[in-house]
């Protein structure tokens, strides 16, 4: 292309520095700052020149690059103004774009020195694929954050669960869940409902072992409002939800000897109770409070509903009931100076 060519073609600016050779002023150009990503190329003609991955931040004033894209540029030993210096030029144009120099701060020791002015930024598209991934990306972390936050929460907020509960049935006022106060022997039990089996043992016609569905799906459930009193001095008064205990005992057929029930639970707490009380009350084994599945906190998958008895009678994380004939079998409370019978119109110390 002639010169006059260039000249109708290119800005004044343009054509005084890359056809005459010119310097635009440092800090002036617009990509001395640039950190966008994309391909440099001629601003005379067009071809690619410097990869912004190339680029880096000289503090001169002049965009800077660590090296060309290869067979792009041609250098020229450069002696003007009584300096040695190689100037850069277009390989494919021969337009000037500044100089290169071997005090390079990368491995490769260069230093192109540039004017913006020479300089086309050909930003790169972030392609679909790339795009679609992120968001994916994106949308999988925030369901894992969802996911662990809650799963955390449910381990670690014991002193306060995100419970669904009813507050009054029938008209009668209810405690919260919440209201409890922890005082198991070992802290709260987490109790897996797919492995979980409930063992009855001991004097029985027939011993089993019931899976958490066989509970709550072949006995008929019963609901009703008592009140648990703990030792402590506090106490809660709760809608309960269970199996009626009396109709778990009729399928496994205890024999004429029995005279005790012991409840064990997984945390190694025990209770114990004569026959004779499941015979006289509907007692149940709870597996609901106050319309919502017990949390571990509170006994899953089942707690007892020792009505008329103390707290410490009301044993949770039931995983084995056993029969027995001895009748001084005792619980772990009991076993420490508590009354064997718990009854609450009688102090709980022997
Ligand atoms: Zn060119």
């Amino acid at each position: 292309m002639s010169e006059d060519k260039w000249k109708n073609e290119l800005t004044p600016e343009q054509y005084q520095i890359l056809r005459q050779k010119g310097t635009e002023a440092a800090f002036s150009g617009q990509y001395y700052q640039t950190k966008d990503k994309g391909k440099y190329s001629c601003a005379a003609c067009g071809a690619d020149l410097f990869s912004s991955d190339t680029k880096f931040d000289s503090e001169t004033g002049w965009p800077s690059f660590d090296q060309a894209i290869p067979k792009a540029i041609k250098l020229i030993p450069d002696n003007s103004h009584g300096v040695q210096r190689t100037e850069v030029v277009c390989a494919k144009c021969g337009s000037h774009l500044g100089h290169v120099f071997n005090d390079g701060p990368t491995q490769t020791g260069q230093r192109y020195c540039i004017n913006s002015i020479c300089l086309n930024l050909k930003k790169e598209k972030m392609n679909n694929k790339i795009k679609s991934n992120n968001i994916l990306l994106i949308i999988v972390s925030l369901i894992m954050i969802v996911g662990l936050s809650y799963y955390f929460s449910t381990i670690y907020n014991s002193s306060h669960l995100d419970i669904i509960e009813i507050n009054e049935y029938e008209g009668q006022d209810l405690s919260s869940i919440n209201d409890f106060r922890e005082n198991s022997i070992k802290g709260p039990q987490y109790i897996n409902k797919n492995s979980y089996q409930l063992e009855i043992k001991g004097l029985v016609e027939n011993p089993e072992s019931f899976t958490y569905d066989e509970i709550i799906n072949n006995f008929p459930s019963q609901k009703k409002v008592v009140k648990l009193n703990c030792v402590e001095g506090w106490s809660v008064t709760i809608l309960w939800e269970g199996i009626v205990l009396r109709d778990l005992f009729d399928q496994v057929k205890p024999t004429d000897q029995v005279k005790t029930i012991i409840f064990r639970a997984v945390d190694g707490y025990s209770t114990s109770f004569p026959l004779s009380y499941f015979d006289d009350h509907d007692i149940l084994m709870a597996y609901k409070m106050n319309d919502t599945v017990l949390p571990p906190e509170r006994g899953f998958p089942f707690q007892l509903v020792a009505e008329s008895k103390w707290g410490y009678k009301w044993i949770k994380w039931i995983t084995e009931i056993e029969f027995s004939a001895d009748e001084n079998l005792q619980g772990y409370w009991e076993q420490r100076g508590y009354s064997d019978s718990g009854n609450l119109d009688q102090s709980f110390l022997d």
